[in-house]
């Protein structure tokens, strides 16, 4: 069951990445160098051409490689932060921790990797309130606790447009870049979709 849960998660979430990369692309040229998309896109292909070994491990294990995958091959800033994320999830599956657990480690890394916290108009800004969502409704049945962190990602990718960057290279535009989304919670809301449609299908 798990090789299949990691098989799918790698399938679907290298799927939406690549289907919106222009998008992350085009949001990153607004206040970024114009990279986001092509360097996710890049960074997942190579999870999903390892997908045979990957699934062939158990989630924690599964979690720790693939971060190391996408901090090699993502690169940019997002590469180690995206990595810091799956390998703090990773750490906390092995010591046996529960979902929202994981997800609550792997942001914790994100943010001491990143300097970063809520409101800096970052990908922690979509990756916070989604993990605090799955703290609070994990025990709501699933089609709603589905339901709640999809919407928890689209309201908190929206809510970074009229953040000013304090952190990565949108800060340089200081309040320029208000007005834009950031392109590192669109990235990181997609996932939070690829993951609730692997739960739902799996429901
Ligand atoms: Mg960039």
């Amino acid at each position: 069951m798990t090789t299949d849960l990691v098989r799918d998660l790698i399938e679907r979430a290298t799927g939406r990445i690549v289907e919106h990369a222009e998008e992350l692309t085009a949001l990153d040229r607004a206040i970024g160098d114009g990279d986001h998309g092509i360097n996710m896109q890049r960074g997942f292909e190579a999870l999903r051409d390892e997908v045979d070994r990957l699934a062939a491990l158990d989630l924690a294990a599964a979690l720790q490689q693939a971060g190391m995958i996408l901090v090699k091959t993502v690169g940019g800033a997002s590469g180690p932060l995206y990595g810091s994320l799956l390998m703090g999830m990773g750490k906390a599956a092995k010591e046996g921790a529960g979902p929202a657990a994981q997800l609550a480690e792997g942001v914790a890394m994100v943010a001491r990797r990143g300097k970063a916290d809520r409101g800096c108009k970052t990908m922690l800004d979509v990756l916070i309130p989604v993990q605090e969502c799955l703290s609070e409704a994990a025990d709501a049945p699933l089609p709603e606790l589905l339901r709640r962190l999809r919407e928890t990602a689209d309201a908190a990718l929206e809510a970074t447009r009229d953040m000013v960057a304090t952190r990565g290279r949108a800060s340089f535009l200081g309040e320029r870049s208000r007005g834009h989304l950031d392109p590192g919670a669109a990235s990181s809301r997609l996932l939070v979709h690829a993951v609730c449609d692997v739960l739902e299908k799996r429901s």
